[in-house]
């Protein structure tokens, strides 16, 4: 339970972060909450050399409301985007852990982390949002469809700094959102988040989230198919919940198989639908 020896660094501009992580390279890793990278340092499935600490870096943090999207700094905690207006992400910040781990744990380490069990990466999948990536070459922004790669695994680069985290609005859309897990304030077995667009009774357009049912966070695009231009109703929403799991394998762990996880999936799906459609959920 006691991590390798590493030096620290706190910069204070974004410059000298990007400077440290090119100079040290891959051995560098940068700390925003450190409760996802401490943990894996203390048992030593991590080790790097350098820890390059974010937060004194001016202009990480603070949610702002544009008129067609959120930016949201990256090294926001989960507790200040919760307390936000922020619909669905705001709802789904506040499900995660205590209120200890949602003070300290920050959107862009959650992103950038790369763990399916991670709440808000199907959030921002969902809401086909985007995040700004910072290097030695200038800035880039990355569609989160193309940001998760494999467990663990994402698109930002050894030398990059996530800034900001940028979601669109959705306006007109209805959200909903269910976590199940064993013990409340913990990780999700399974969770679900749904945008639907409800045009005059009809499913104009709808979004569905899946937490930890796979190697990386998924859209369960099967069951919106199904719904999508259908009426919104219990009945047709149950039909595509059906869908959820298609074409999912979720890993078998201590808490469930994955049969019973892709049977989870859709009931919360129903369930999240549910509420995003205004029908009680
Ligand atoms: C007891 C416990 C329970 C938890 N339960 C949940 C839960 O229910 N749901 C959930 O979603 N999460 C949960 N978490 C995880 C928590 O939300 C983490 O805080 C979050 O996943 C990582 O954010 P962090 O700021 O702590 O990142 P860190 O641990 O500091 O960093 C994680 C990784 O991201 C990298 N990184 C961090 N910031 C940036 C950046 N700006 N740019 C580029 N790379 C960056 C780091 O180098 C590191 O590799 C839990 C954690 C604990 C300890």
């Amino acid at each position: 339970m006691i991590p390798a020896e590493f030096d620290y660094a706190a910069p204070e501009s974004l410059e000298e972060a990007i400077r440290l992580l090119e100079e040290v390279g891959e051995d560098a890793k940068l700390l925003a909450g450190g409760h996802s990278l401490i943990p894996l340092m203390k048992v030593r499935l991590a080790a790097p050399t350098m820890l390059v600490d974010l937060r004194r870096v001016p202009g990480l943090r603070g949610v702002e409301s544009g008129d067609s999207e959120l930016r949201i700094g990256a090294m926001t905690p989960h507790a200040e985007l919760a307390d936000a207006r922020a619909g669905l992400l705001a709802e789904t910040a506040g499900t995660i852990a205590d209120q200890q781990v949602r003070n300290r744990g920050t959107i862009g380490g959650s992103l950038a982390h790369g763990d399916p069990a991670s709440d808000l990466p199907a959030v921002v999948l969902a809401a086909e949002g985007s995040v700004t990536l910072a290097g030695p070459g200038g800035q880039r922004e990355v569609a989160a469809a193309d940001l998760f790669q494999d467990y663990l695994t994402t698109a930002v680069g050894p030398d990059e700094v996530m800034t900001e985290v940028r979601v669109p609005k959705l306006s007109g859309y209805g959200y909903g959102h269910r976590k199940f897990n064993r013990r409340a304030e913990d990780w999700a077995m399974v969770g679900v988040c749904a945008l639907v667009k409800d045009s005059g009774g009809t499913c104009e357009d709808v979004r569905i989230g899946l937490t930890h049912m796979g190697s990386v966070p998924l859209r369960a695009t099967a069951a919106e198919d199904a719904l999508r231009g259908q009426p919104l109703d219990r009945e047709r929403i149950a039909g595509a919940a059906e869908h959820a799991a298609d074409g999912t394998s979720p890993p078998g762990d201590l808490n469930a198989m994955p049969e019973y996880k892709q049977h989870l999936a859709r009931v919360l799906t129903r369930r999240a639908l549910e509420e995003a459609a205004g029908l009680g959920g």
